[in-house]
């Protein structure tokens, strides 16, 4: 088992039981979890904390603010009453992400966590430890499975000990200065050669147009109740549309760097998480993975020179990175599913532009 080599110490923010996480609850935990206390008072009081969706699959049950119904006064009720192994396997683990590789399994960590954005330090060998005790007893939550052949366009691949070398080599190469600029051409060198070469200026050019315009309809696509079409050419016209969600007017976009060390700093132990933690393995292909990476990247830059426009800091303030995360982590990359269609229509189209 492979940690990646950042810290994350719990603060009890509270942030993963109050954000309406989708988490799963195992069929036996589930059982377990009705015979509690705090569950039979819940459904005394007419809530439903383990609702069944999606056929047969129990989740944990949120309030109308998004609170789970088994959080209360800061506190998990079910650890409370029963201890830690009360909760489902999801929660006992969070912040904390598997990935099964050829070599073992790779534990990263979810940017979603306020803690790991702050990038506390460790908390040692504790997690570790029961890490490896759930690992022995077969009951971490492996959510993905990395085989032997490694896709880096979705007709292409690429063997695991080839990947592993061009792994270390990004992350030699990694200028933490220039983040997207460093995505975009590790990016068009795998279209353009397997990852052997440094990309061409044409291609380079490509792929930067490209996840620009990529990163404009993710705008639009971000915001709730406008009308698309309006926004997204609002958006092109530098017209300045009304964004709800960053509750300002969106300026063109562009492509920026890291405004402070701090961020610069934040950028580059996500990057790494990514690489290091095999993440960028998931998905349909590690150019796909890397294109969306990119562009929610591209967004979380632009999202905070935004919001220091409109509260006219011009520090560094956490609570924009916190929330320019959340963006980038839970409404783009761990929601990738709608957009895969077109990160595939993106490589295909900028495969197709390589001149051979
Ligand atoms: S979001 Fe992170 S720091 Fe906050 S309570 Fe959850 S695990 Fe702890
Ligand atoms: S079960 Fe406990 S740890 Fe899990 S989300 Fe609910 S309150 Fe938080």
């Amino acid at each position: 088992m492979k940690f990646v080599s950042q810290g994350f110490t719990c603060t009890s923010c509270g942030k993963c039981c109050t954000s309406r996480f989708e988490i799963p609850v195992e069929h036996d935990k589930a059982a377990q979890i009705k015979q509690t206390a705090v569950y039979q008072r819940c459904s005394k009081e007419g809530f439903e904390p383990l609702p069944v969706l999606a056929g047969n699959h129990t989740f944990l049950g949120y309030n109308e603010a998004g609170q789970c119904l088994f959080y209360h006064n800061g506190l998990c009720c079910l650890h409370k009453e029963q201890g830690g192994q009360a909760k489902p396997l999801i929660c006992q683990v969070y912040p904390y992400n598997f990935v099964n590789t050829p070599d073992g399994i790779t534990v990263s960590l979810l940017f979603s966590c306020p803690s790991v954005i702050a990038g506390n330090p460790d908390n040692g060998e504790e997690a570790k430890n029961e890490i490896s005790t759930l690992l022995e007893q077969e009951r971490l939550p492996v959510l993905s499975q990395i085989k032997n052949h490694i896709l880096v366009t979705s007709w292409e691949t690429m063997e695991w000990q080839s990947y592993l070398r061009w792994e270390s080599r990004f992350l030699e190469e990694w200028n933490g200065s220039s983040p997207l600029q460093g995505l975009l051409e590790a990016t068009a060198s795998l279209i353009e050669s397997n990852g052997t070469q440094p990309a061409s200026a044409d291609l380079l050019e490509k792929t930067t147009e490209a996840i620009s315009q990529f990163a404009v309809s993710c705008l639009v696509y971000l915001e709730q109740d406008v009308d698309d079409e309006s926004f997204f050419s609002a958006l092109h016209n530098d017209e300045k549309p009304a964004s709800h969600r960053l509750e300002a007017p969106l300026p063109q976009f562009s492509l920026l760097t890291p405004h402070s060390q701090i961020e610069r700093e934040a950028l580059t132990r996500y990057v790494r998480n990514q690489v290091e933690g095999r993440l960028l393995l998931i998905g349909p292909s590690l150019v796909c993975r890397l294109l969306l990476c990119t562009t929610a990247l591209s967004i979380l830059l632009y999202d905070l020179n935004v919001m220091r426009e409109r509260d006219g800091t011009r520090h560094f303030d956490f609570h924009h990175l916190q929330q320019a995360f959340a963006t980038c982590e839970e409404r783009l990359v761990s929601q990738s599913n709608d957009l895969e269609p077109y990160l595939l229509e993106m490589e295909e189209y900028l495969f197709g532009s390589v001149s051979y």
